[in-house]
């Protein structure tokens, strides 16, 4: 397989919570390697771009707010297959559906506020990196 690079986002339930070692700590477990890492502010107008796809989805409005509530920590994780493993350590969308130890399983408070986004394919990984980080912050 692969070496690949996904985006991840810490959402603003979990640095809230002040979770952001305990969420590293799992992606570090399962080979994931962080290789680029800020903490940011998203405005409204940034949080609606980013999930310009889910515009006509029921829950937009509510997801926007949310994702531009508090700070979020935004990252480049790097590794093998990077994108499903990262899928897999997250888990199901809503914690009440996500397998034991996945991260949405043991931290998230909702569907909603469901601590952590990953890309979930090739192209829309290139996209997402490319929305947060320029080529400079990317050390490999
Ligand atoms: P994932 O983040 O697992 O790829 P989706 O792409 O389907 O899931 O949805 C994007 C985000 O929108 C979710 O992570 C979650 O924060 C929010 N969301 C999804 N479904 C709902 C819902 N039914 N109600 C509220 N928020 C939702």
């Amino acid at each position: 397989m692969a070496t690949e690079r996904t985006l991840s986002i810490i959402k603003p339930d979990a640095t809230k919570r002040n979770l952001t070692g305990k969420i590293n700590a799992k992606f570090e477990d399962a080979g994931l390697r962080i290789v680029a890492q800020k903490r940011i502010k998203l405005s409204s107008e940034q949080a609606g771009k980013f999930y310009e796809v889910h515009k006509e989805r029921p829950f937009y409005g509510e997801l926007v707010e949310f994702m531009a509530s508090e700070p979020v920590v935004v990252q480049v994780l790097e590794g093998e297959g990077a994108i499903a493993k990262n899928r897999e350590v997250m888990g199901a969308t809503n914690p009440a559906d996500a397998a034991e130890g996945t991260i949405r399983k043991e931290f998230a408070l909702s569907v909603g506020e469901n601590t952590v986004h990953g890309s979930d394919a090739p192209e829309t990984a290139a996209q997402e990196i490319a929305f947060f980080f320029s080529g400079l912050e990317l050390v490999g």
